[in-house]
């Protein structure tokens, strides 16, 4: 029976992320992921690599400076899937006043500011400060009664596509990383666990020993424990679901906004894939036995609700054209109000014997750290190795000293025979990667079949090549997000393809 150093059980950001942290260090690794990578909560986020600013007002100066320094990180590690995003908050004074705003956008500014130095000093976002908000500037696709605001930087992420790239580079230093693959029990056997495996796929079961058990499984960390392994939970986590909605873009600037409710959320309208605007969250409490997590229309009421009061466009249901769910695994702090409950995570190890450490919460944001906070945790099992992973690229992301525009006029230049807005996306999802794909295609008849929505023959099979992709919903909502391009037929047409037709 194989023997690994550390199986990690869950295909989220955080179990991607401490596979590839610890496979790195030179240890065997397995990763197990009961569905697709990043199916469950990991593609359901609002897709931001942020500090949080709203997190200032429940005081999380640590998860606030963390995710400030993994900001710069990320962004120069990651620069094809990840990029800054310049935020515009309306300003409302019986909401907020303007000292408040101005008072947090400083400490977020100051945070960012000694990440910035703490972190090499190589990455910097433009300070915040105060707008005019002209409907053809910072004021686009606003109601004209909007007249000042609050502009600041963060970031934005392609989630699905960080964990698979995480993956991936997991599996480059020597993971092994098996997708659709549950873990089904694990029980201490001498100095490892026996963990008992079953391919999703086929139904066979199969049996590893690993020195080191992960819990990484999200939304499902202590149904884990108590289920599949008999072990009472030694946390509790709180299941809070949050929706979004995809409409028609309001606006075509390149700004999202950061709208207060008259509940004190925050809701994001979101510049999302050129032609729509993204709007979430909500936070509504569920149970295990809700997931996997739908919309509800009340959430959806919610969404439209909220946008509205400030677009000057109505925003309603019949305009949604694709929604999406997920629950956040928090650990449960004792707040009674879900927006309340902390969004820092604990790592929670069980040593009475060979050792299983337990990811309670964590953000998309974090993830790395997360990481090196686990490696850090199982110090006296690992070999002692120095921390890795904020200094190489993730796989495409390696753009040798160029930036992103850079590299599109380069490609641009090598591919002149192909769309240059198709070209834009491509490099938006693998970065140096593309020329994988393209491969000297001269036009678009080279690159094989057209499936609508900028998918290709070639790339879809690069998908499935590389990226573990099996399904129709893998390709089109997950690996890339070509299904929101598509027609129905069109998006049946490659779930066919996927499913083994021609
Ligand atoms: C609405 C919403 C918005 C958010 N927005 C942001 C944001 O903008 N920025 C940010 O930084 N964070 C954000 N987050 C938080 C972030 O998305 C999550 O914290 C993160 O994705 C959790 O990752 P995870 O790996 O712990 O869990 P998951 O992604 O849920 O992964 C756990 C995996 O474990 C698998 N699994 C479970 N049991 C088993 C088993 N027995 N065998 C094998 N596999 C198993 C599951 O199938 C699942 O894929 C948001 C979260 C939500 C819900």
């Amino acid at each position: 029976m194989e023997l690994y150093d550390i199986a990690v059980v869950g295909g989220g950001i955080n179990g991607a992320g401490i596979a590839r942290d610890a496979a790195g260090r030179g240890l065997k690794v397995l990763l197990v992921e009961q569905n697709d990578f990043a199916s469950a909560t990991s593609s359901a986020s609002t897709k931001l690599i942020h500090g949080g600013l709203r997190y200032l007002e429940y005081y999380e100066f640590r998860l606030v400076s963390e995710s400030l320094a993994e900001r710069g990180v990320m962004l120069r590690i990651a620069p094809h899937i990840i990029w800054p995003l310049e935020f515009v908050l309306p300003h409302e004074k019986h909401l907020r006043p303007a000292w408040m705003i101005r008072a947090g956008l400083f400490l977020y500014d100051n945070l960012g500011a000694r990440a910035f130095a703490f972190g090499g000093g190589r990455f910097s976002l433009p300070k915040s400060r105060s707008v005019r908000l002209a409907p053809d500037g910072h004021g686009a696709g606003l109601k004209p009664e909007f007249t000042r605001g609050f502009a600041y930087y963060d970031a934005w992420v392609d989630d699905a596509r960080l964990v698979v790239l995480t993956l991936s580079s997991a599996r480059a230093h020597g993971a092994s990383v098996r997708p659709r693959t549950r873990c089904t029990g694990a029980r201490r056997e001498g100095d490892a666990w026996r963990v008992s495996l079953r391919d999703q796929a086929s139904g066979t079961q199969s049996e590893v020993r690993a020195r080191i058990l992960i819990n990484a499984a999200g939304p499902w960390v202590k149904s884990l424990l108590e289920r599949e392994l008999n072990i009472e939970s030694p946390g509790r986590v709180r299941l809070v679901k949050g929706s979004h909605i995809v409409v028609p873009r309001i606006h075509d600037k390149r700004y999202a906004y950061i709208l207060q409710n008259p509940d004190r959320r925050v809701v994001f309208m979101i510049p999302y894939e050129r032609e729509f605007t993204l709007i979430g969250t909500t936070d509504v409490q569920v149970a295990e036995q809700d997931l996997p997590a739908a919309i509800s229309p009340d959430e959806v009421a919610y969404l439209c609700a909220a946008a509205s009061r400030y677009s000057a466009r109505q925003v309603t249901a019949e305009q949604v054209v694709w929604s999406y769910s997920g629950v956040r695994p928090l650990y449960d702090d004792g707040s009674e109000d879900p927006s309340a409950i902390t969004r820092d995570y604990e790592l929670l190890l069980d040593e009475q014997g060979p050792p299983l450490l337990s990811v309670f919460g964590g953000k998309i944001t974090t993830y790395r750290k997360l990481a090196e906070h686990v490696m850090e945790k199982l110090a006296r099992w690992i070999p002692a190795h120095r921390p890795w992973t904020h200094a190489e690229a993730l796989p495409g992301g390696d753009f040798g000293g160029r930036d992103y525009a850079a590299l599109l006029a380069e490609f641009r230049a090598r591919y002149p025979g192909l769309d240059p807005h198709w070209l834009a996306r491509l490099l938006r999802r693998h970065g140096t990667l593309g020329d994988r794909i393209l491969d000297n295609a001269k036009c678009e008849a080279d690159l094989g079949e057209d499936f609508g929505g900028g998918l290709y023959e070639r790339e879809l099979a690069y998908l499935v090549e590389q990226e573990w992709a099996r399904s129709g919903d893998d390709v089109l909502w997950r690996r890339t997000k070509c299904g929101l391009h598509m027609t129905g037929a069109q998006r049946r047409r490659v779930a066919e393809r996927m499913a083994g037709g021609r």
